[in-house]
């Protein structure tokens, strides 16, 4: 699939839900991709883009800054809290803040480095163990608990349960960031970005139905 028929079912999914046209954000998520596919989608206009790992995209994002003015990062996978100084200097958003540890250490970074990127809750909406995430029932507390750090709190994001209905998981993450006064949600992927749009989403994570499949495993 190329990027112009996502973008086009974007704002097809936009004008069903009643949102404005543009409402929604594409992350082309490009883990994993041979340089020459992110090239081509960079060439065709298109200027945000996810990574799931701090070292991975430090390591090919700061020549494509060079080349293409305007480009936009988000990580959008875990963070480590000593990888976090250098995920700061380099993106632009951070969607899986999930933990105090990891909220004090990007609100000290903040304070020495005089900017911040915009920041999503990752919230574990399936309670799934082996996933990251605030737990639903702590995630009041810890959003609190980030504005109290003076962190930007943008919104929330969540990885649905593979084999659970996305919708139900899109819908809990919207009703606790309405709760909470957000207006920021990361939801939706190759599968289910349409279902996430109709829910709400502000932001969908798109990998590998704009780049092909991913041919390496990626976390
Ligand atoms: C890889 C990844 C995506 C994109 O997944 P696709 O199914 O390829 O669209 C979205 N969000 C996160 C957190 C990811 O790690």
């Amino acid at each position: 699939m190329s990027l112009q028929e996502i973008k086009n079912r974007i704002a097809r999914a936009e004008q069903a839900a009643g949102r404005p046209e543009g409402a929604v954000t594409l992350i082309a998520v490009s883990k994993v991709q041979p340089n020459d596919r992110i090239k081509a989608v960079l060439e065709q206009g298109h200027r945000v883009f996810g990574e799931n790992r701090v070292q991975e995209a430090a390591g090919k994002w700061p020549a494509f800054k060079e080349r293409f003015s305007g480009v936009e990062l988000h990580l959008i996978g875990p963070l480590q809290t000593n990888k976090a100084r250098q995920a700061m200097e380099l993106v632009d958003a951070i969607h899986s803040v999930d933990r105090p540890k990891l909220a004090n250490s990007l609100a000290r970074l903040a304070q020495e480095l005089g900017h911040c990127p915009d920041l999503f809750i990752q919230v574990n909406t399936g309670e799934e163990e082996q996933k990251a995430g605030i737990m639903p029932a702590e995630a009041d507390g810890f959003i609190a608990e980030c504005r109290a750090l003076d962190l930007p709190v943008r919104g929330l994001m969540c990885i649905p349960p593979v084999e659970e209905e996305p919708a139900l998981h899109f819908a809990l993450l919207a009703k606790i960031a309405a709760r909470n006064g957000l207006d920021g949600l990361s939801m939706g992927m190759s599968g289910d970005f349409e279902t996430a749009i109709a829910l709400g989403a502000t932001h969908v994570r798109v990998g590998s139905a704009i780049f092909g499949e991913r041919t390496t495993a990626a976390g």
